[in-house]
């Protein structure tokens, strides 16, 4: 596994650090208090070309490597879960599906914008089905050069800020295998029918929103079909794919940030007559979160290395979201516990660290459904 960056790529990685404590740090428990999307620093963002990361440069994007998108992921969550979440949905699961499965009109016409000012969003979710994503009820009905798109989406991240969405929508019944009668289409924001609903009031992430999004005779051309009807599930698991790797990085972001705080504050206080690091429980705990972390963290890369080599990554992906959230679990217990009593109120950023790290384990698949993937995949092969 070569993790060799580019000259170009060290430099983007340095820069979502920077950028990270410079933008993010001094905001980041503000916006979670105010549960603000903090759109002037996403527009920073997207000046500093850290938005279109892995948009190719050939559409004006940066056209990292997945290996070196996942450290500026790391970087961000290691300061702002919230913000991390906003660039890993934008560019995993807006961007990507264009990239590879989108017409080159779209490509064309899309790519350039997610690059320089718009932001994607992913809509599969709905009321009646999150793990079982083919159980989905929107439908998109042909009619003429047109499709007529009427239902709801839930838990659409991005949902209120968006300027496109990846709409998944069912265009056939197929009773025995519904997934097949699944389409995606690419909706822009000011079609008329799109409403947005409900922004969910979160436990954590609350500087990213997850909005309801209504569909009510919302008309798009046929040319906002994605490949052709049918191939929707594939595009959104291969989409999915891509995005457990963004959130593996996330949850390894939001351990490494969780530790920081643990190892900073273990020097800080003094409980008998020294600080709490040179107790050896405090150190036991230190040293099961880094090994923890760095376990997660090749997982991770090795998972990107995978989909940069053009290998297949479905079972690598699964592997890195399940044990890199799971780990980010134990981890921030165990940050919060090093702080005792301080950990559990709002002075201190750990009690957002660990608010932020739950729906790791949740969103782009639960981990119950990571076991199921890799399960699979280990017993066909
Ligand atoms: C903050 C946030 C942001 C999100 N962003 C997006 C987004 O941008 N786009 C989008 O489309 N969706 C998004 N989601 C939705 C997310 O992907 C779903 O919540 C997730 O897939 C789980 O679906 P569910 O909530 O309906 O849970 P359910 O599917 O109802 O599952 C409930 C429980 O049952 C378990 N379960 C279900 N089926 C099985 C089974 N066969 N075997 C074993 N256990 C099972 C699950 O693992 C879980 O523990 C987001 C969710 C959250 C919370």
């Amino acid at each position: 596994m070569d993790l060799t960056f580019s000259d170009e790529e060290k430099m983007i990685i340095e820069l979502a650090r920077e950028f990270a404590e410079k933008e993010l740090r001094p905001i980041a428990h503000e916006i979670d208090v105010e549960k603000r999307v903090p759109i002037e620093v996403l527009r920073k963002m997207q000046e500093v070309g850290l938005l279109g990361l892995m948009i190719p440069e050939e559409y004006d994007g940066a056209g990292v490597s997945t290996a070196c998108y996942v450290q500026v992921i790391e970087e961000l969550a290691r300061v702002c879960a919230a913000v991390a979440i906003v660039l890993s949905v934008h560019n995993s699961v807006g961007a990507y599906p264009i990239l590879r499965f989108g017409s080159d009109e779209q490509r064309k016409n899309y790519l350039p914008r997610l690059a320089s000012d718009w932001i994607g969003a992913f809509c599969l979710s709905e009321a009646a089905s999150g793990s079982d994503a083919s159980a989905l009820e929107l439908r998109a009905t042909k009619d003429g050069d047109s499709y007529v798109l009427n239902g709801a989406k839930l838990w659409v991240t991005n949902g209120s800020i968006a300027n496109l969405y990846l709409v998944l929508a069912k265009t056939a019944d197929i009773p025995d295998r519904p997934h097949r009668g699944i389409s995606a289409f690419l909706v822009e924001r000011d079609t008329p029918g799109i409403t947005v609903g409900k922004l969910e009031d979160k436990m954590g992430l609350r500087a990213s929103d997850t909005a309801e999004i209504h569909f009510q005779d919302c008309r798009v051309p046929a040319s906002a079909l994605v490949g052709e009807e049918g191939i929707g599930f594939k595009i959104a698991m291969q989409a999915l794919d891509n995005g457990r790797i963004g959130v593996g990085s996330q949850a390894v972001g939001i351990a490494q940030g969780a530790l920081e705080e643990a190892v900073a504050y273990a020097k800080e206080r003094v409980a008998f007559g020294r600080p709490i690091a040179d107790h050896q429980a405090i150190q036991f705990m230190i040293a099961d979160m880094e090994t923890e972390i760095s376990a997660a963290r090749s997982l991770v890369r090795r998972a990107a290395w995978r989909k940069d080599a053009g290998l297949s990554h479905g079972k690598e992906a699964a592997m890195a979201k399940l044990y890199a959230s799971e780990m980010s679990h134990r981890v921030v217990h165990r940050a919060l516990q090093v702080h005792g009593g301080a950990g559990y109120t709002k002075e201190y950023a750990i009690e957002r660290y660990y608010r932020d790290q739950r729906v790791t384990e949740i969103y782009e698949g639960t981990s119950e459904m990571q076991r199921i993937v890799i399960g699979r995949a280990v017993l066909s092969e």
